[in-house]
């Protein structure tokens, strides 16, 4: 396989400080696919200092067209060499490759498009017009300037997608950054290095890829450096909230993409077998997704005739082998994960819920960090399956007595992400998702997902958005100046 196994820094491809390299593991066979740099502290320094000195001293934060030439050179090698990219992906991810055709690399490819054509249909500047004060006319010019360095932070489940979704907008900003990727999945980043370094007129230091085996060490080099302006990171809550402490001595701004327990409410006047004979979709990518309906709401009225249709939607999910297109779900990332998972599916048996597809590790592989698809019913929505995040493939089933219940119900949780509402009424679907405590959510079947859709979070699923012009603006400082009226 054709990976890059060094870092990107202040413009050259390099090895870590004393050559130190770690292993990048497939879990989907738990093989060694090749190994990657692993940073000290001092390669960190090097990069930030690198992003600062390329952030105050080169042209990057005021030439557009340099931008513009710089992000569409590096679109067009990522858009060359995604053949040489998919088995990458696939090995360190445990993706089904179905979905490298999609979200995990092939369209995060193409939507690149929006952010660089953002570059010349913003409005950069505006004139507010005549305003007296104190006796004094004038007249005030407000002006959008990229922030800075950022310290982009991202996790492994679709980590390609996620590193482009922070550095095109950022650099298309005019911001420069240091990448830091997850610790399983160096090489969706270190490509991206690789492609920079090898075709594209990028100043050296304005985008920098750092990877390191420990999660914190060199990532928390970012969110406590004074050199470093932003951190805009995607990942877990407790993290989020880790990042939220500590950026609070430099007063940083802080952008979080975190976790959710998203609801999927089906009203009674639904098309049942049209909205739950896919219900086991919410396994694709073995559930390691944070937007994904976790908790499915279904009326009381209907509950059994539900339930029928959703257990033979889980007994029919194809999972296994991530390069059988055939499979829309692989193993789980790493051990600690399937254990995790494990120990949520043991409690929520423990607590009541009752357990009736899946419910433990997929014996049927000799390797690799495979967990049945679960599903849950009868679940009570304080219990702890129905509170927090597994990020695996398991599905609680609610029942519910009326609309307001199901509202209710679905904004019982301290995330608020994502969601979805299906009825035989589009206004009643949409009056419902209204109500909902939630950043994105779809109504009978309606999409929300796009380049220029704004995607983030209420509560603790995070802060800020991404995508879209909200997500652009992420990166912008705003300066009033005051001329002569
Ligand atoms: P994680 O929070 O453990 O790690 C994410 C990143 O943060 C990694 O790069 C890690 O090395 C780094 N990190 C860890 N400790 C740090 C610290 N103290 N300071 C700075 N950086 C640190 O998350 P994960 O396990 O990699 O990913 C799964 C989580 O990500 C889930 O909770 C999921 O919901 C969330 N997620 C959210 C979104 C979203 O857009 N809202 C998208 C994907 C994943």
């Amino acid at each position: 396989m054709n990976f890059e196994s060094r870092m990107l820094i202040d413009g050259e491809l390099v090895e870590a400080e004393a050559g130190r390299t770690y292993n990048n593991i497939n879990p989907a066979t738990e093989e060694v696919i090749g190994v990657v740099a692993d940073a000290s502290p001092g390669d960190m320094q090097r990069a930030i200092a690198a992003a600062r000195r390329a952030f105050n001293e080169s042209p990057w934060a005021t030439d557009r067209e340099l931008r513009k030439r710089c992000l569409l050179q590096l679109q067009t090698a990522l858009a060359n060499t995604r053949e040489d990219l998919r088995p990458q992906i696939v090995a360190e991810v445990g993706t089904p490759i179905a979905l490298t055709f999609a979200i995990q690399q092939d369209s995060c490819i193409d939507d690149m498009t929006w952010d660089i054509d953002v570059i010349d249909r913003y409005e950069w500047e505006r004139e507010l017009g005549v305003h007296e004060f104190f006796g004094l006319t004038s007249n005030r010019l407000v002006v959008k300037e990229p922030i800075g360095v950022v310290g982009a932070i991202t996790p492994w489940n679709f980590p390609f997608m996620l590193n482009l979704s922070k550095i095109v907008p950022a650099l298309a900003a005019g911001c420069t950054v240091v990448l830091k990727p997850a610790p399983d999945t160096p090489y969706s980043a270190t490509w991206i290095g690789k492609m920079i370094a090898e075709h594209t007129d990028f100043p050296a230091g304005v985008i920098n890829v750092v990877t390191a085996s420990d999660p914190a060490e060199v990532a928390e080099m970012l969110t406590t450096s004074p050199d470093v302006d932003m951190i805009s990171f995607t990942g877990s809550s407790v993290v989020g909230k880790r990042i939220t402490e500590v950026t609070s001595a430099t007063l940083k701004r802080v952008f979080l993409e975190l976790g959710g327990k998203s609801a999927n409410i089906v009203l009674d006047d639904a098309d049942f077998p049209a909205v739950l004979s896919s219900a086991s979709m919410v396994c694709m990518h073995s559930g390691q997704g944070c937007a994904i309906t976790t908790r499915l709401l279904l009326p009381r009225s209907r509950y059994d005739e539900g339930v029928a249709i959703i257990k033979e939607s889980f007994e029919k999910f194809g999972y296994g082998d991530p390069n059988d297109f055939a499979n829309m779900a692989g193993p789980l990332i790493n051990a600690k994960q399937r254990e995790r998972v494990l120990g949520y599916i043991e409690k929520g048996q423990a607590e009541g819920a009752k357990c009736v597809v899946g419910g433990g590790p997929a014996t049927q592989f000799d390797k690799g960090y495979f967990v049945q698809p679960t599903l849950f019913i009868d679940v009570d929505p304080d219990s702890t399956i129905a509170q927090e995040e597994i990020f695996g493939p398991v599905l609680a089933v609610i029942p519910y007595d009326d609309d307001d219940d199901a509202v209710r119900i679905a904004n019982n949780s301290r995330y608020g992400l994502s969601g979805a509402v299906n009825s035989g009424s589009l206004d009643r679907a949409l009056s419902v998702a209204r109500r909902i405590r939630t950043g994105t959510i779809a109504v009978n079947g309606g999409q929300w997902f796009g380049p220029d859709s704004p995607f983030g979070g209420y509560r603790e699923s995070g802060t800020g958005r991404e995508h879209g012009i909200a997500g652009f603006e992420e990166y912008l400082e705003t300066k009033t100046i005051g001329l002569p009226g």
